[in-house]
């Protein structure tokens, strides 16, 4: 045997069983640490954005790099689920933890805030802004709000040291005259090459005032981009939470000049790519900052595509239905956590909503949970940092202040549904509910209420527990006080 075979034989074997102690002593330093604290956090939250409108989720067509590679470096969830189907509950719930219904963020008439709403997001709701501040974090809202736009409701009285943004839907405030009753739908299916950013008057807000109306929408993205790198700059020395929410792709569909044209997708898809593009920018900042390794980076979307919108509009995938629908594609949404400091890569398949950023983000930080009021998040980090298993179990599908379908565990029933966007909608209510197993079925095409009466009981149980504990909060949405 030569020097160098004994050499394999004898002293190899040495040094891997002490390379696997120092791996194994290194592992169990990393459990005992524990959880990462007191990190900064970044919700990057895009509107009507599909479940299958990202490269990682499936998109053949639109190119998303940067949030392909979020997701390779990170989590990439595929039972991620919003608190509605539409803007203004939906983000309720994200920045309350709580499912709309009870803070009267959701209605059966109005189901989302318009410019001549005079209410808001109530100012006895505790935000995760207000939440984080009590552990001394600086707050900024960069974005869409669509919580109220009257002062007293905007983000600054909410828990936000700073905010920027358009305060609704940026195809609110329309200028154009419409024609007939399908005149809405002609603008994203027919004009929409003709659209210009003075059909849509809408404000632009820093703080509490106006700087710019109508908003220059082209830029848009980029200007919210370049406001949060500004603000992470500034902001760095202490703990941080940005709420990013892009009004973007959401009708109207509007992009800079370096991305019209630009994707294969067509004008959706250049919208889409310049948010990958932006979203790219922040986590270069955090990189350059030295802050990736204590920064958590959310990103996900506030309901599912506004098919009507027709190629205006983007995909849910493989998921039933979307926008407005209680069908998995209205609020199942894609989900990646990035944190490349302590959140290992894994494709998670538990289930998780906007409502846990709540609970998670307060434990992380140190904040203690509200007692005086009922929450709807559990938190997530076994999942995130672990290897667990996520507490969630269930999930409740509301369209306004009515509960039409829970998911529970593999199972979701449909008590009732509802078309949606069309003149009279067929509303129907199901006995036995309908039931998918969305494990096998994702796309909720097959009904197995008759052979499973065993699981329908099981979640009418759920169903019972549920409602003893909800009291619903005013209908706020429905109050149609006009804005002075
Ligand atoms: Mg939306």
């Amino acid at each position: 045997m030569n020097l160098n075979k004994k050499f394999q034989k004898l002293v190899v074997p040495v040094l891997l069983a002490a390379g696997f102690a120092f791996l194994n002593e290194r592992a169990i330093a990393q459990e005992s640490e524990g959880y990462p604290k007191k990190p900064n956090f970044i919700i990057i939250f895009a509107d009507d954005l599909g479940y299958g409108d990202l490269g990682v989720y499936g998109h053949p067509t639109i190119h998303t790099p940067n949030l392909d590679r979020m997701a390779v470096e990170g989590q990439k969830w595929t039972n991620f689920y919003v608190g509605a189907s539409v803007c203004t509950p939906s983000r309720a719930a994200l920045l309350t933890g709580r499912l709309p219904v009870r803070s009267g963020m959701a209605s059966n008439k109005s189901r989302v805030l318009f410019p001549n709403s005079a209410n808001g997001l109530p100012l006895e709701e505790i935000t995760l802004a207000e939440q984080l501040k009590t552990v001394g974090y600086g707050t900024a809202c960069i974005g869409k709000w669509h919580l109220g736009h009257k002062e007293e409701y905007l983000p600054t009285n909410h828990g936000f040291d700073y905010y920027y943004g358009i305060p609704y839907s940026n195809d609110m405030d329309l200028t154009r005259k419409l024609e007939g009753p399908t005149g809405y739908w002609d603008l994203w299916t027919k004009e929409y090459k003709d659209l210009d950013i003075t059909d849509f008057n809408v404000p632009l807000i820093r703080n509490t005032t106006i700087v710019e109306r109508p908003a220059d929408q082209h830029t848009i993205t980029r200007r919210y981009t370049d406001e949060s790198i500004e603000w992470i700059k500034q902001h760095k020395e202490n703990p941080f939470f940005i709420y990013l929410a892009y009004n973007l792709p959401h009708v109207p569909l509007f992009a800079s000049e370096e991305f019209t044209g630009t994707s294969k997708r067509g004008l959706y898809g250049d919208v889409v790519e310049e948010i990958d593009h932006n979203v790219g920018r922040i986590i270069a900042t955090l990189k350059e900052e030295g802050l990736a390794d204590n920064t958590i980076v959310v990103f996900t979307s506030d309901n599912g595509p506004w098919l009507k919108t027709e190629i205006s509009g983007g995909s849910a995938g493989v998921l039933r239905d979307g926008k407005g629908t209680t069908w998995e594609g209205g609020m199942r949404e894609p989900c990646i956590f990035w944190a490349p400091g302590s959140i290992p890569h894994k494709v998670v398949m538990d289930m998780g909503t906007t409502m846990d950023l709540f609970s998670t983000f307060s434990n992380l930080a140190g904040a203690t949970m509200p007692t005086d009021r009922e929450m709807d998040g559990v938190d997530l980090a076994p999942v995130l940092f672990d290897n667990g298993k996520s507490p969630r179990n269930a999930v409740y599908y509301y369209r306004g202040r009515d509960l039409y379908a829970v998911r529970f565990g593999a199972y979701k029933a449909h008590f009732i549904t509802q078309e949606v966007y069309v003149s009279n909608p067929k509303r129907v209510e199901h006995d036995p509910p309908l039931l998918y197993n969305l494990d096998v079925d994702p796309s909720e095409r097959f009904d197995v209420s008759e052979k499973f009466p065993e699981v329908i009981a099981e979640i009418k149980e759920l169903v019972r527990k549920h409602n003893a504990k909800m009291v619903k909060g005013p209908d706020l949405l429905a109050l149609k006080e006009k804005a002075k």
